[in-house]
């Protein structure tokens, strides 16, 4: 990871973690409309040690790396330990979350103010459109164990051929 272009100060980075087992079109979505606020974001996977994956962290970043290969402007990369501290070390003022429903709005609102307390870091919120309101990676795994299509709710990297 590069820590020499995240110090610079006067470009907007933001990062936009999360667990992406595996990454979702709403996901997706949420990176290509933060894209015109910032001059880089980031898609940062986290590893937290204590949390059961179905896909292997290698697995789930090659589709992260596929997924945003042809966008410059996006980076990929996995980090253990607190979002806010990586955000530190790429410079980073800005994390980006989608918000699905009043449950995530719950959920991500003393996320985004720890955050703020702990680093400074301010977190931008995005509505899920309202067709991938219904999209998480727990119900796409949920299909998936069960051999059901997920065309349509995992970009074209996640898709078994
Ligand atoms: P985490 O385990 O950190 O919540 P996820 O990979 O489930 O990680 O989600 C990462 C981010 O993407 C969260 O901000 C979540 O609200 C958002 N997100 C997940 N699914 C959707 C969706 N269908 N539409 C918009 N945002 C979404």
């Amino acid at each position: 990871m590069s820590t020499a272009q995240g110090a610079s100060t006067d470009r907007r980075i933001a990062v936009f973690p999360g667990s992406f087992d595996p990454i979702t079109v709403g996901h997706v979505s949420i990176v290509m409309r933060s894209l015109p606020l910032f001059d880089r974001v980031v898609v940062a996977m986290g590893e937290n040690t204590t949390k059961r994956y179905m896909f292997p962290l290698e697995q789930r970043l090659e589709w992260l790396r596929k997924t945003f290969s042809n966008n410059p402007k996006v980076e990929t990369l996995s980090y253990q330990g607190l979002t806010a501290d990586l955000c530190a070390e790429l410079g980073a003022q800005y994390i980006v979350r989608g918000l699905r429903n009043s449950t995530d709005h719950g959920n991500e609102r003393s996320i985004a103010l720890m955050n703020h307390a702990l680093r400074g870091v301010e977190t931008i919120f995005l509505p899920a459109l309202p067709e991938h309101a219904h999209i998480s990676s727990t119900i796409v795994r949920e299909l998936m164990a069960n051999k059901a299509d997920v065309s349509a709710f995992v970009p074209a990297a996640v898709r078994v051929p």
